[in-house]
């Protein structure tokens, strides 16, 4: 199952991608926490990374594409995955669907989980996370049970609270939410992978309408600890389905652009110049 999980800031995508990981057995690949790493490696990239970072503002989509086409190609993302923060502007959602028709690995779907923003704002305040496991906990709805140990460390959960949660910041990251990332809602919808989630209320009931949401499509996936592997015929033929519908899906979407570029077959060659010459004058081979 590919699936994105769409929302403002504080509106519990992180939260429900880690029952879902849970449940489904896919990986989670969230933008922040890749940066996050990123940043914390103090090199160029971690600097830029962090300015954008601590203003509230997007990292550039060119690292961010970067980042994101190295973590879908390891293995453990093959059977699926859970975007958390990405994409978060239209330039970010037309490489994703490009990467993925590429890879012939189409989404799924998308939820958007919408909160209103008086919530949002009191979510973010309370946010912290534990400093050596990563999870993530609300000091004011849903603090570390008491006497709860951090996986990590054994000891008690070390919370802290993100740089870019503190109240300056979180207006701006709104703000930037309202302008780029809400008008995905709209290019999804277009695409029929839309669903709106009611994301107000505790984690257990938003995670039941998630759920509901995407039950037709988890029906047809079991979890990745029995990864049910359909033989290889019906593997081929699924391909090659689901490359026809690319095919159209894609026909349709560039079709404006279309005109403007190079047909795939010259984009997509690997002969340089010199690799070309070198074909031509080499000698023939042997027949047997
Ligand atoms: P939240 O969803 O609560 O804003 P994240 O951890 O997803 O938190 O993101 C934190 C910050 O990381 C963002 O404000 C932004 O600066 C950066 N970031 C995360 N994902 C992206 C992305 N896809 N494109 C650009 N910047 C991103």
């Amino acid at each position: 199952m590919r699936i994105i999980l769409l929302g403002a800031p504080g509106s519990g995508k992180g939260t429900q991608s880690q029952l879902l990981v849970r449940k489904y057995g896919i990986p989670q690949v969230s933008t922040g926490d890749l940066l996050r790493a990123a940043r914390a490696k103090g090199t160029g990239l971690g600097l830029a990374v962090r300015a954008a970072m601590d203003s509230g503002q997007l990292v550039s989509d060119e690292i961010v594409l970067g980042i994101i086409r190295e973590r879908l190609a390891e293995p453990d993302a093959r059977p699926g995955f859970i975007l958390d923060g990405f994409p978060r502007n239209l330039e970010q959602a037309r490489a994703l669907d490009e990467l993925l028709s590429r890879l012939g690995q189409p989404l799924d779907a998308v939820a958007l989980m919408e909160v209103n923003y008086a919530e949002l704002t009191r979510r973010i305040a309370g946010r912290r996370t534990c400093r050596a496991c990563g999870a993530v906990f609300n000091v004011l709805t849903s603090p570390p049970p008491a006497g709860a140990t951090c996986p990590a460390s054994g000891a008690a959960h070390e919370l802290y609270q993100r740089p870019d949660d503190r109240e300056e910041t979180v207006a701006e990251r709104l703000k930037v939410y309202e302008e780029k990332t809400r008008p995905l809602a709209d290019f999804y919808a277009q695409r029929g992978l839309l669903h709106r989630i009611d994301a107000e209320g505790d984690v257990e009931s938003v995670a039941r309408r998630l759920e509901a949401a995407l039950g037709e499509l988890a029906a047809g996936s079991a979890p990745a600890r029995t990864p049910p592997r359909p033989a290889p015929r019906r593997r081929k033929a699924r391909a090659a389905s689901r490359a026809r519908g690319l095919v159209k899906r894609a026909k349709r979407s560039k079709k404006a652009s279309r005109g403007k570029r190079k047909p795939a077959t010259t984009r997509r060659t690997t002969a340089t110049p010199r690799r070309r010459t070198a074909l031509k004058t080499a000698r023939p081979r042997r027949r047997r």
